[in-house]
C-alpha cells in the first residue's frame, strides 16, 4: 500500500509541478510539525501531507485523490479531532493558502483557505467591523463557520453559519461549485451548518457588522473575571441563576469549575462578558461583587482581542476534547452534582488537572437569521461546554466516562431538553445536531447528491 501511494504521489507531483510541496518523511521535523493537532485523541499519522498553495492546486489534488481513490481529509487550523487520517490516506493541508478581503461598502468579507479566527477578527477590526467568531484564536475560520459557529456575539450577530453569504466549494469529483442563493440554494442551505460534510470550501463570503452594533463606538466588549473557592459553588450558582436568566442586561460567559495554575486550588471562575453601554457592566455583575470574590477584575477589551486570554487552551498536543451539550435552562442542583464529578475526576486522574467543567450562558437569545438553514441552534442560549485536558493515556477511558457523566447530569433524560453541537461532536444521534422536521432527511439527500461515496466523511450516509 505504501509503495502504491508513493507512486500515486509521484503522478500528482508530475501533474502539478514542483511547486506543490508533498511531505512523506514521517521523521522529518516539518512533517511532524504539520501532523500536530490540537488534540492527540485519535490522532493518526498520514501517508503524506500535501500543501497546495492555490485554489487550482487544491482542485488538482482533490481530482487526483478522487481519480486514484486515495482517501483524504482537509485541514485548516487543525483544532478539531477530525483533520487526521492513517497512512492509507493523505491530508490536504491548506496552511499555504489563506487570505481575507474586507468589502466595507457591502458589509461583507471574503475568507480564503486556512485563514484563522484571530486573523479574521483583526482584519475586520482594522476596518471598523466584527463578525460572529468563537473562543479560539487559532481555530480555522472556514470550518468554524461551516460547523454552526457559536460566538461571543451570537445575540447580536447570530451564529457563524448565519453569516455565510456564498461559497466556492470543490466537490467530491474535484469540480469547483459556486454556491450562491441563485445557483445552488439547497447546497447553500446545507453549508450553513453542515458544510464540513459536503465538500472542500476554498472561499467563503460572510456578513460583517459595524462596531456600532456592539453598542459602543470603540468596538469593545467588557471582559471580566471573578474567582471564588470551590466550596462557595452553591452561593455562586444561586447568584448566577437570576443573572443568567435576565435578558434585560447583556451578560454572557462561562462559569467554570477548575483548578487554575499556578496554585491549582479548586475554584469557580466566572469568565464574564458584557456588551452594549460598557459603563453598565459592573452593575450587571453586582450579585457577584456582593459575594466577595477572591479576585474580581474587568474592563473594556477590543472585540478582536477578547479571546487572547484563552490562548493557552488552544495549544497543540495532549489529550483534549470538548464535552458540549446545548440546554434550555440552568439548574443549580445539577451544577452542584457536576462539581462532585469534577472533584472525582481530578482525584482519580491527577493528569486531568487542566480539565474545566464549564457552564456557558448568554442572557439574550441568539439573533435569528431571515433564512432557513441546516443550523438548528437558535433556540439555545445555555450550554454545558466542558474542556477535558489530560496527559496519561492510561486514563483516556476514565476521563471520557466522567466527562460523559457530567453531560448526562446536565442534560437529563428528556431529548426535547437538549441538543448536540456539530462543531463539538460527530457521535450520537444525528437528529440531535440537526433538529427540525425533515432537516436530517434533506441533508441526507444532499449528501447522496454531492458526496455519495463519503469522500468528505461518512456523516449523513451511514
Ligand atoms: C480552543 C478552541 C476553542 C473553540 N471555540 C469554539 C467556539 O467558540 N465556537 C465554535 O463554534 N467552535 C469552537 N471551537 C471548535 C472549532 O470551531 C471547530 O472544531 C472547527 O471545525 C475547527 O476548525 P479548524 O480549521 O481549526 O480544524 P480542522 O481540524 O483543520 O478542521 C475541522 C474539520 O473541518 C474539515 N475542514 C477543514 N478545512 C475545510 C474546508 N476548507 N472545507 C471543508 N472542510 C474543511 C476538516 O477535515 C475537519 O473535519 C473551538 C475549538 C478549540 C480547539
Amino acid at each position: 500500500m505504501a509503495s502504491q501511494l508513493s507512486s500515486l504521489l509521484a503522478d500528482l507531483s508530475s501533474q502539478v509541478g514542483p511547486s506543490l510541496e508533498i511531505l512523506t518523511q514521517k521523521e522529518d521535523d516539518r512533517f511532524r510539525e504539520f501532523a500536530k493537532r490540537w488534540t492527540d485523541i485519535g490522532r493518526e499519522i498520514p501517508g503524506a501531507i500535501i500543501l497546495p498553495e492555490s485554489e487550482e492546486q487544491i482542485q488538482q489534488t482533490v481530482r487526483w485523490a478522487a481519480h486514484s481513490s486515495v482517501p483524504f481529509v482537509p485541514r485548516s487550523g487543525g483544532h478539531s479531532e477530525w483533520s487526521t487520517i492513517g497512512d492509507h490516506g493523505v491530508i490536504i493541508d491548506l496552511s499555504k493558502y489563506k487570505g481575507i478581503e474586507v468589502d466595507a461598502a457591502n458589509k461583507k468579507a471574503t475568507l480564503r483557505g486556512s485563514i484563522l479566527s484571530k486573523q479574521v477578527a483583526v482584519a475586520l477590526a482594522d476596518a471598523g467591523f466584527f463578525t460572529a467568531l468563537g473562543n479560539g484564536n487559532p481555530v480555522g475560520a472556514i470550518p468554524y463557520f461551516l460547523g454552526g459557529g457559536a460566538s461571543i456575539t451570537t445575540s447580536i450577530t447570530g451564529f457563524g453559519a448565519d453569516q455565510i453569504l456564498s461559497a466556492r466549494m470543490i466537490d467530491a469529483t474535484g469540480e469547483i461549485i459556486e454556491v450562491t442563493e441563485e445557483k445552488e440554494p439547497e447546497l447553500l442551505w446545507a453549508l450553513r451548518g453542515a458544510g464540513q460534510f459536503l465538500g472542500l470550501v476554498t472561499e467563503l463570503d460572510i456578513k460583517i457588522h459595524p462596531f456600532s452594533e456592539l453598542g459602543n463606538a470603540q468596538g469593545a466588549i467588557w471582559v471580566g473575571g471573578f474567582v471564588f473557592p470551590l466550596e462557595r459553588a452553591e452561593d455562586v450558582a444561586r447568584a448566577m441563576k437570576p443573572l443568567m436568566d435576565d435578558s434585560t442586561k447583556a451578560t454572557a460567559g462561562l462559569m467554570m469549575i477548575m483548578a487554575p495554575p499556578p496554585a491549582r486550588k479548586p475554584c469557580v471562575v466566572i469568565a464574564a462578558r458584557f456588551t452594549g453601554d460598557l459603563d453598565k457592566a459592573q452593575n450587571a455583575y453586582k450579585p457577584l461583587y456582593d459575594l466577595g470574590p477572591i479576585v474580581a477584575n474587568g474592563g473594556p477589551v477590543p472585540v478582536q482581542n477578547t479571546s487572547d486570554a484563552r490562548e493557552a487552551l488552544a495549544a497543540k498536543g495532549d489529550f483534549k476534547r470538548f464535552g458540549v451539550v446545548g440546554l434550555r435552562r440552568f439548574d443549580v442542583e445539577k451544577f452542584l452534582q457536576v462539581v462532585e464529578v469534577w472533584k472525582t475526576l481530578v482525584e482519580e486522574c491527577p493528569d486531568a488537572i487542566n480539565t474545566a467543567f464549564n457552564f456557558q450562558w448568554d442572557s439574550r437569545p441568539p439573533k435569528a437569521p431571515s433564512f432557513e438553514s441546516a443550523n438548528s441552534l437558535h433556540d439555545l442560549r445555555y450550554w454545558q461546554n466542558n474542556l477535558i485536558w489530560h496527559t496519561d493515556p492510561a486514563n483516556r477511558q476514565r476521563v471520557d466516562e466522567l466527562n460523559d457523566k457530567s453531560i448526562e447530569i446536565m442534560r437529563g433524560p428528556n431529548r426535547a431538553e437538549y441538543a448536540d453541537f456539530q462543531n463539538g461532536t460527530r457521535t450520537g444521534p444525528i437528529e440531535l445536531r440537526f433538529r427540525g422536521e425533515g432537516k436530517v432527511e434533506k441533508l441526507k439527500s444532499l449528501k447522496k447528491k454531492w458526496d455519495p461515496q463519503g469522500v468528505f466523511t461518512r456523516q449523513l450516509l451511514d
